[in-house]
């Protein structure tokens, strides 16, 4: 019988998850499906718990999801206790469902090289700027300083994670987009008007700069980046280490980058 994986979202039309799973299933010739499943929040819980019964061996958990699938879980890792958040829910054969947040070691695995004693910019205090905040700190950066648009936000998450609130974007080794800013933007733009007030250009050119957000071609943060002369990475990359562990978690299978990379890209 196959194998059955998803991702649990409201919506999740635009997803790229099925297409970068599928393709990795059939590289490895496993005979496991990922599908879009589109359900609402006041119908989350009670779906999810019929999911294993249904084949199902795991599940990725997306906006507007991500708390309450940390709260029904049986177990949660440290990287989910930490970002209070779960984005992959595995059902274990016991019947324990147990929650891990994989856009926390995704990150590392982006970043690509250890933040220890480096100084650290994250800017978003929303699910993802919480999940690498704590990645960061838990690897031993220097400093994390935390910036929101709502101060209130990064206050929180400061008080949370202990790391730093700062009431403007401040000088960095490594700059970490994790608001919102440059979803739909048109590709290439990195004026003042297409990095939304981030108040980045007074800053002194980072080491690093990472962009969660992805679309069609360099959103305005990486195009910020490259103008600075820092090493860029873009959030198609952390859409695939993400999707590499919860893959990794489900079938204990080392996953296909190279394939999922080329599937996440799309047509
Ligand atoms: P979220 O919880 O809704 O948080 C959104 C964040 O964006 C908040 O900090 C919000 O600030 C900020 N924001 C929104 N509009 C803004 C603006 N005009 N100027 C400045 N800040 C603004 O969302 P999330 O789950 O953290 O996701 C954040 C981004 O990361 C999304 O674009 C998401 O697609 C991306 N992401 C990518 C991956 C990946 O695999 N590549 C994984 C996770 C997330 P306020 O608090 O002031 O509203």
């Amino acid at each position: 019988m196959t194998t059955l994986t998803g991702v649990l979202g409201y919506p999740v039309a635009h997803t790229r998850s099925p297409a970068m799973h599928n393709a990795a299933f059939g590289a490895l010739g496993l005979d496991w499906r990922y599908v879009k499943l589109p359900v609402r929040p006041e119908l989350f819980e009670e779906t999810v718990r019929a999911l294993p019964a249904s084949g199902y061996r795991g599940a990725n958990a997306t906006i507007p999801h991500k708390l309450a699938a940390l709260a029904l879980a049986d177990r949660a890792t440290a990287a989910a206790r930490g970002a209070g958040a779960a984005n992959t829910l595995t059902f274990e054969p016991d019947g324990a469902i147990e929650a891990d947040n994989t856009d926390a070691g995704g990150f590392l695995d982006a970043l690509g090289e250890s933040p220890r004693g480096r100084r650290a910019l994250v800017l978003g205090a929303g699910g993802a700027g919480r999940a690498v905040a704590w990645a960061l700190r838990q690897e031993g950066a220097a400093a994390v300083l935390v910036w929101n648009r709502t101060p209130e936000r990064a206050a929180q998450l400061a008080r949370d994670l202990e790391v730093d609130a700062v009431a403007a974007p401040a000088p960095a080794e490594i700059v970490v987009n994790a608001t919102t800013v440059g979803l739909g933007a048109a590709g290439g733009r990195d004026d003042e008007q297409a990095l939304g007030g981030l108040g980045l250009d007074g800053l002194p050119p980072p080491a690093v700069v990472v962009d969660l957000v992805y679309g069609q071609g360099t959103t305005p943060v990486v195009a910020w980046g490259r103008r600075a002369g820092a090493r860029t990475v873009d959030g198609l990359e952390i859409l695939v280490r993400q999707g590499a562990r919860s893959f990794e978690r489900w079938t204990g299978r080392r996953p296909p980058l190279e394939t999922m990379r080329s599937a996440a890209s799309g047509p």
